[in-house]
């Protein structure tokens, strides 16, 4: 790791005017994907500012119809917040799948999505709940939020400080995880919002997306077994060392009627 600034603000403000003043700096979060890209030397920053000491960017706010959950709060809060678990059920099952308990205990809400790992959990969550991402300075669509490979919406020196998700009438997240990591080999979080179904896919392409295909059958009838012919030719499926494109589409299919058989139980 090379020498670099240390900062750690107190006010959103003040890590703006840090950002804007250093050579090439980078916020941190929870460290968990920032520290070990620093150590191998894929990032060398001149100044790290740790949004840690921010308490704007704190807390959980549960109503009927959303949730709104600081970019600070790490899994294992999200996991066991026993609003979030009433309110939101799926989204504390979600966090609870992610890693282990030290990157749940570090790891945070604004971290992995402004990370956009194409293999994170939760943006399945940001894209198919209708969640709206809070900045210093406006709101961004989930809908638009993931844009490429490790890429999002936000500007240089933008600040994640909170997320709303919508809550859906009922919701199942299904998982075909990394036997190591434990990260999405891909994702998918089904959601019901009074008869509207949305389909949030991770691990599947280079960013999460929302299998619309898949969503207008859904739509027409929510059958497990009505996929079955969908060929998907929107999705760029990723191919790496885990898994192939094939057999990425083939588990995209088996997890959404997985999602489907367990969704229509929870009736
Ligand atoms: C061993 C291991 C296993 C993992 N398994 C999983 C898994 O199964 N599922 C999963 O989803 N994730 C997994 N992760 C990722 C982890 O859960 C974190 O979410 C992720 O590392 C990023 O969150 P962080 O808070 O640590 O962010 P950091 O590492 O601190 O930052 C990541 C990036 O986000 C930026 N950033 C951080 N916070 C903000 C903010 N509020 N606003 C704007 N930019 C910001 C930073 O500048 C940096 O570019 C794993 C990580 C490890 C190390």
């Amino acid at each position: 790791m090379q020498l670099f600034n240390y900062h750690k603000p107190t006010s959103l403000d003040e890590a703006s005017s840090l950002y804007r003043m250093a050579e090439d700096p980078i916020y941190l979060g929870g460290g968990m994907t920032l520290i070990p890209t620093m150590k191998q030397r894929l990032a060398s920053p001149t100044d790290v500012i740790d949004l840690s000491g921010i308490d704007q960017m704190r807390g959980v706010v549960v109503s009927r119809k959303s949730v709104s959950i600081g970019a600070l709060t790490c899994h294992n809060e999200i996991a066991n917040n026993a609003e979030i678990q009433s309110t939101l059920p799926v989204l504390s099952s979600l966090a609870k799948l992610i890693g282990d308990n030290q990157v749940r205990n570090r790891g945070t809400l604004g971290g992995s999505i402004a990370n956009s790992d194409p293999a994170a959990d939760y943006p399945a969550s940001v894209v198919a709940l209708g969640a709206t991402i809070y900045t210093q300075d406006r709101t961004i669509s989930g809908d638009v939020f993931f844009q490429a490979l490790f890429e999002t919406a936000l500007e240089p020196g933008e600040i994640i400080t909170r997320v709303e998700f919508q809550v859906p009438t009922r919701a199942v997240y299904q998982k075909f995880p990394n036997p190591a990591s434990r990260y999405a080999v891909v994702g998918v979080l089904v959601a019901d919002f009074a008869g509207e179904i949305r389909v949030g896919v991770t691990g599947a392409g280079p960013c999460a997306f929302r299998a619309r295909d898949m969503e207008a059958v859904l739509n027409r009838a929510l059958d497990p077994d009505g996929l079955q012919e969908l060929g998907l030719s929107e999705v760029e499926f990723n191919s790496d060392l885990h898994a192939s494109g094939e057999y990425r589409a083939h588990l995209l299919h088996v997890l959404v009627r997985r999602a489907i058989v367990e969704l229509v139980a929870l009736d």
